[in-house]
């Protein structure tokens, strides 16, 4: 499942190829993918706008288009966004969308399990309002500290893990980057988080950066269904440190890693290096 890493990548080789460039068509294969929105209504919406700015927010793509409206787009669980030049055939299999641009590339989006949703909304005030209903703060942005997490932990009777899946706590972390940040911390993901110290809380912080940092540096993680926007695998997933390691060892001690399940997630830690 795409976590901000995931996105983040795509959104950087999107970027280049995509800002300036026009919707010459949009086309509609699943109707779902926009529910509850018809079709035809999302197809008019985006043809011939031009996409001013590819952005992410969370785990959500962003972009901007030229009369201020804002595309959004959400991956779920084995979306793909792929960028096809001109020579290149759309995938039949699993397509539930493209966007066509002006010199005849284009934009794919495909999603075995159909869970990936996209919709278009007005402008700046709409989007920033669905995004605020959803989402807490960037991990990269300076709003996102040991401080927040401290406040927002205080009277949370659920575990550190739970509360680090929460989007409204930091956008864009799930299941791979809440086991990875928890190990670089030294926290057990089923510390109650209404426990945590203030050091703590820095050192999740810098945890949680540091974990998708190193997921964006790696081109994301492909355990299962992630390609990127040209259909390669990331690699992230040959650097985890405790995540899919069971019975492995520890980077730090050597024990064998943790198999266990929070916030009914599958989820690895080393006993000894994150103590309950
Ligand atoms: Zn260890």
């Amino acid at each position: 499942m795409p976590e901000l890493p995931e996105v983040e990548t795509i959104r950087r080789q999107l970027a280049p190829v995509i800002e300036g460039r026009a919707i010459a068509a949009a086309c509609v294969r699943d109707p779902k993918w926009v529910q509850p929105v018809r079709s035809s209504a999302f197809e008019r919406g985006l043809t011939g706008r031009t996409i001013v700015h590819a952005g992410r927010r969370g785990k959500y793509f962003s972009f901007k288009l030229d009369d201020g409206a804002f595309l959004i787009m959400h991956l779920r669980m084995t979306g793909n966004l792929l960028y096809l030049s001109e020579s290149a055939a759309v995938p039949e299999k699993y397509l539930r969308g493209t966007l066509t641009l002006d010199g005849g590339a284009a934009l794919a989006f495909v999603d075995p399990r159909r869970f990936g949703t996209a919709l278009v909304l007005a402008d700046a005030d709409q989007a920033d309002g669905y995004f605020a209903a959803r989402l807490g703060p960037e991990p990269f942005d300076t709003s996102f500290s040991g401080d927040l997490l401290h406040a927002v932990t205080r009277g949370r009777k659920t575990s550190i893990k739970a509360v680090l899946l929460d989007q409204r706590t930091v956008a864009g972390v799930g299941n791979i980057y809440a086991d990875e940040a928890l190990y670089r911390a030294g926290i057990s993901p089923r510390r109650r988080a209404s426990r945590l110290t203030k050091a703590q809380c820095e050192r999740l912080g810098d945890g949680v950066r540091a974990a998708l940092r190193a997921g964006i540096d790696a081109k994301g993680a492909s355990i299962d269904d992630f390609r990127d926007a040209y259909g390669v695998r990331g690699s992230f997933q040959d650097q985890f440190l405790v995540h899919r390691r069971e019975g492995l060892p520890c980077p730090s001690c050597g024990l064998p890693v943790t198999k266990t399940v929070v916030a009914g997630r599958g989820t690895y830690f080393c006993r000894d290096c994150q103590r309950d």
